[in-house]
């Protein structure tokens, strides 16, 4: 059977530092497990803006559409800055995500037990913490029409946004959820505001209807956004996916991040429709951007990318062991007090470069 394959973007800034520690970690993959990958390697963004004019060659979205999953670094950068909106580096990273129907946006947020002080929390409320927000992201407020700023009948003006949603775009989001839920404590809580919105009466509906007709043993509960932010920053370990529109999923997975810490942690997983086998169109992305402050200067936390590089082994892989097998392994290095400078805090530890980080995790 052919290799699984997996197209590489590293992109602008800290994109390609942060990278280059993610192949060491898919070599050792190779060499050490046997786990072979058909790794091709493209540009995006800025970087594909230099070279050919634009932040995505066709060809680099067709290669794709192929693949079995795309791991990308970040996009942008000052330089670029002054481009014009059409060509600016984010559009390469919005086509990919609009081509490939990348409809539900999982954002894990995952407190490692030595990096607990580090949260805007108290250790209690965020030690141990595992949950999983996914966030509708083709769809809703962002998209709907009518939108626009329009004069008004009084000689001022009036701005409009449209929140609309279909039984499909709801139902679609949900199975994601669903599915997600059976691959980990079977919980999952819808969040929306049925009390004041259409769409949030159709939201919660729908949901119901794909829990009840497709996954009953999956325990379902629905909660106000509102009180779901409260409920987040309270006591986030009550939940364990949270399911919601692409507005609330925007607020509350930022609210969720939080909970956990340093940017430079959190991995991202874009997931579309089914491919033939069965496993979603994927794009991995670190959380974070391009980091123009820190590029070029070995500084660079590579665990966010190497963190989505393990969402990539279970969600398109079908490998949750060696998935977990690196998420130990990097809670490990933790443990032992590696640090890179963002996640040096009071207590002190041993500071690392980017490589270094990269160092310690192959070495563990
Ligand atoms: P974008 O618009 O692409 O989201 P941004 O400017 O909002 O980018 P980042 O590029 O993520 O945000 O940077 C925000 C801050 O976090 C910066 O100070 C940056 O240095 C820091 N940062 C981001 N990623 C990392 C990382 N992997 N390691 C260390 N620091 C990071
Ligand atoms: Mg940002």
């Amino acid at each position: 059977m052919a290799n699984p394959s997996l197209l590489i973007l590293p992109g602008d800034g800290i994109g390609p530092e942060v990278m280059t520690e993610v192949r060491r970690v898919i070599d050792w993959f190779g060499a050490k497990r046997g786990l072979n990958f058909d790794v091709s390697e493209d540009l995006v963004g800025g970087a594909a803006y230099d070279k050919y004019g634009t932040p995505l060659h066709d060809d680099t979205m067709a290669k794709a559409q192929e693949v079995d999953a795309v791991l990308l670094g970040a996009v942008g950068g000052p330089k670029y800055d002054v481009l014009d909106f059409s060509v600016k580096p984010e559009r390469g990273l919005l086509r990919l995500r609009k081509e490939m129907d990348l409809y539900a946006n999982l954002r894990p947020a995952q407190c490692f037990d030595a990096l607990a002080d580090f949260s805007s929390l108290k250790k209690d409320v965020v030690a141990g913490l595992d949950i999983m927000i996914v966030r509708e992201l083709t769809s809703g407020i962002y998209f709907g029409e009518p939108r626009g700023i329009y004069p008004d009948n009084e000689g001022g003006r009036v701005g409009v946004n449209t929140q609309r949603y279909t039984t499909d775009e709801i139902r679609r989001v949900a199975r994601s959820a669903f599915e997600l839920a059976k691959r980990r404590n079977n919980k999952v809580c819808s969040m929306e505001k049925a009390n004041v919105m259409e769409s949030g009466v159709l939201w919660r509906e729908e949901v119901q209807w794909v829990h009840d007709n497709e996954y009953p043993e999956v325990e379902l509960s629905h909660m106000y956004a509102d009180n779901g932010a409260m409920q987040l920053v309270r006591n986030p370990k009550q939940f364990d996916v949270i399911v919601t529109d692409n507005l609330f999923g925007d607020i509350l997975s930022d609210c969720a991040a939080m909970l956990t810490g340093s940017l430079g942690m959190l991995p991202s997983a874009s997931l579309g429709a089914p491919m033939a086998n069965g496993r979603p169109k994927a794009l991995y992305e670190p959380v974070h951007g391009s980091a123009p402050d820190i590029a070029g200067q070995g500084k660079a936390n590579p665990i966010a990318c190497i963190l989505s590089f393990a969402m990539a082994l279970r969600y398109s892989f079908d490998r949750g062991d060696e998935a977990a097998r690196l998420e130990a392994t990097v809670e490990k290095v933790l443990a032992d007090g590696v640090r890179t400078a963002d996640l040096m805090g009071p207590e002190g530890g041993v500071p690392v470069s980017t490589s270094g980080m990269g160092d310690a995790i192959l070495a563990a």
